[in-house]
């Protein structure tokens, strides 16, 4: 597919989701929340759900977990306008409550499709839930900040920023697992060729993993 294409399908798949009722949070959403960023992005971040602002808004991290987010992005050399940023589920589940698993599955192709269409390099997963729609039953206080190739990707599982937002004491976690993440977004830039990108694996690739297994 041409870059145009791409572009053009991934803003029709986001007008899709933006009228999507195949689930029941349709009923309570003020607006779906598809995702934003480029068609071509190198880092897709993933989160949970969108919150209460991001409902309002329409956009992915927009409440005081999204300020944190930027901070934490313009620490690691990252800007926020070249990175993709989404959610498993694209509407806000009532009173922020944890999406169910019949909520998961009916949205689950609208994310496995930005992820075919925008091919990032890197998937970051954004706290727990994020982590364990791909590494199930991983723990997030062992894995983050360590890459695990999956397929043709790397998964860098970090902390929720929320998290980092209620319990202060993940902030220097979530900062360090942001630096090494600049890092190795730059390693990436500059040896783009596979055999740099295995030694960029920090994490050995092992457990069940579910999500894109292509080579
Ligand atoms: S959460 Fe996903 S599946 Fe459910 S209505 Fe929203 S876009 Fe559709």
């Amino acid at each position: 597919m041409c870059e145009v294409d791409k572009a053009e399908a991934l803003r029709r798949l986001e007008e899709e989701i933006r009228t999507c009722t195949r689930c029941r949070l349709h009923a309570t959403r003020t607006h779906a929340v598809p995702g934003e960023g480029p068609y071509n992005a190198m880092v897709m971040f993933i989160g949970e759900a969108p919150g209460y602002y991001e409902d309002k808004q329409g956009k992915p991290f927009v409440g005081a977990a999204g300020r944190y987010l930027n901070k934490l992005l313009a620490q690691s050399g990252l800007r926020r306008e070249e990175v993709y940023i989404t959610n498993i589920v694209k509407c806000r589940p009532p009173k922020n409550r944890d999406p169910l698993p019949d909520e998961i599955q009916a949205c689950e192709p609208f994310l496995d499709r930005q992820i075919e269409l925008i091919d990032p390099r890197i998937i970051v997963t954004l706290g727990r839930f994020a982590l364990h729609h791909f590494i199930p039953g991983a723990s997030i206080t062992r894995v983050h900040g360590q890459p695990r190739k999956i397929g043709k990707r790397l998964f860098f599982p970090v902390f929720h920023p929320a998290a980092g937002l209620y319990q202060p004491k993940w902030q220097p976690l979530l900062e360090e697992d942001f630096r090494k993440l600049g890092q190795l977004v730059q390693a990436l830039r500059e040896n783009p060729d596979s055999a740099s990108y295995e030694q960029l694996s920090l994490f050995p690739e092992n457990g069940e993993a579910r999500g894109d297994t292509t080579q």
